[in-house]
């Protein structure tokens, strides 16, 4: 019978969730340490090197950049921090307007708006649950006019200078798509790669494609330094000035305080930097680890009707940062029920995040058409992702 959400469907996923990950409770996602971090922070400890300067900062930018094969890594104090800086390094200032995704956490558009620049509101691929490139060239071409290789909308006449795509749960946006996209409408591209570290695009790693990219080690995050972030880029004046604006914009001087511009505090502690180095040691484990979970999830959810599992688009290696359930048309009035149920009985779950035009900040923003992002927005659920 068309339009009937399927029987007892709640009580179904709670079964199919502790199949999977055992006894309640279980966590939509714990960090997970070993006897590596303890060593290290130790030693950081004794050195006395806890703050901004010390060997595990350098150490972690350095292995950063190995992972990624980004030629630089900038360690800061968040990832908010990180997009902050980078939308800085791409000269984005009051009245600029920025692409970003409608659905991303609320990060993406607090750095636009701390550099006095307008967010737009971009549509979801369904099949990326990332920036849509064809809609967003569609949305650009009505919308914008081109001007001395400047990007115009037509409606403020601002430029609209940057584009940020995010890898939603470490789910790789189509970026040779939105790379013509950005080309063609003369638009700097910063990665979001917060949730997205060890996950590929064609090979390459996600925060590596555009100007800059950038990652968040928060607790939750794949691997955590407790808060964190960094800056990835493969353009070394851009790398030499990220650290100079995050470092206060102070010149070296063996005691003077010369500062030769307005800069921030964003650097990351030798402390957070020690826990990064240890976590990193251990990440393909990790992402291994969330792979396996994604393969069991899969079978567990194989055979109910009303659901699936979200899994890696074409030509990606994803990290399987959380994982991610998608209720059909006919379910999704089911899905507060299903949040209910499996919290209820101890099995964490979350929603996706509000898109960001139904939050007070944001609710005035410029956006497309949001069907496919609304639609996902009321049909995501995230399950318990630990490794
Ligand atoms: C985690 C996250 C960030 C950065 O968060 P911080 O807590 O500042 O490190 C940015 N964007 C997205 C999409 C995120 O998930």
């Amino acid at each position: 019978m068309r339009g009937l959400h399927t029987p007892n469907l709640p009580e179904k996923i709670v079964d199919a969730i502790a199949k999977v990950v055992g006894d309640p409770p279980v966590a939509l996602h714990e960090p997970h340490f070993s006897c590596k971090e303890s060593d290290y922070l130790e030693e950081c400890l004794t050195s006395t090197f806890v703050s901004s300067v010390g060997s595990y900062v350098d150490r972690f930018e350095a292995e950063l950049a190995n992972y990624t094969g980004a030629k630089y890594a900038i360690a800061l104090v968040n990832g908010t921090s990180a997009l902050h800086i980078s939308l800085k390094l791409a000269d984005v200032g009051l009245g600029d307007e920025v692409l970003i995704p409608a659905l991303t956490f609320i990060a993406t558009a607090n750095a636009v708006s701390y550099c006095g620049a307008i967010p737009i509101l971009i549509d979801a691929d369904p099949k990326t649950l990332g920036v849509d490139p064809a809609a967003l060239r569609e949305y650009l071409n009505e919308n914008s006019v081109i001007r001395d290789k400047h990007c115009i909308n037509k409606l403020t006449g601002n430029h609209i200078k940057a584009i940020i795509p995010m890898h939603t749960f470490g789910h790789p946006v189509k970026m040779d798509e939105l790379i013509s996209v950005a080309s063609d409408y003369h638009l700097t591209i910063i990665e979001d790669a917060a949730e997205s570290l060890g996950s590929y695009y064609c090979g390459k790693h996600t925060g590596t494609f555009g100007l800059l990219g950038t990652l968040s080690f928060n607790g939750n995050k794949t691997i955590t330094t407790g808060g964190g972030g960094a800056i990835l880029t493969n353009n070394k004046n851009l790398a030499k000035r990220a650290k100079h604006l995050t470092t206060t914009a102070k010149l070296p001087h063996r005691w003077e305080y010369i500062h030769d511009e307005v800069g921030y505090n964003y650097r990351m502690p030798n402390i957070n930097a020690a826990l990064g180095c240890a976590q990193l040691e251990q990440v393909d484990k990790f992402i291994k680890n969330k792979r396996n979970l994604y393969s069991k999830y899969q079978s567990a959810f194989a055979n109910l009707n009303g659901v699936s599992i979200f899994s890696e688009p074409e030509d990606c290696m994803s990290n399987y940062w959380l994982q991610t359930l998608i209720l059909t048309n006919e379910d999704k009035i089911l899905r507060d029920e299903i949040l209910s149920l499996t919290n209820n009985k101890g099995y964490m779950t979350r929603p996706v995040w509000s898109l960001l035009h139904k939050l007070e900040p944001y609710k005035n923003c410029q956006h497309m058409e949001l069907s496919v992002a609304e639609s996902l927005s009321s049909r995501l659920i995230n399950l318990p992702s630990n490794v």
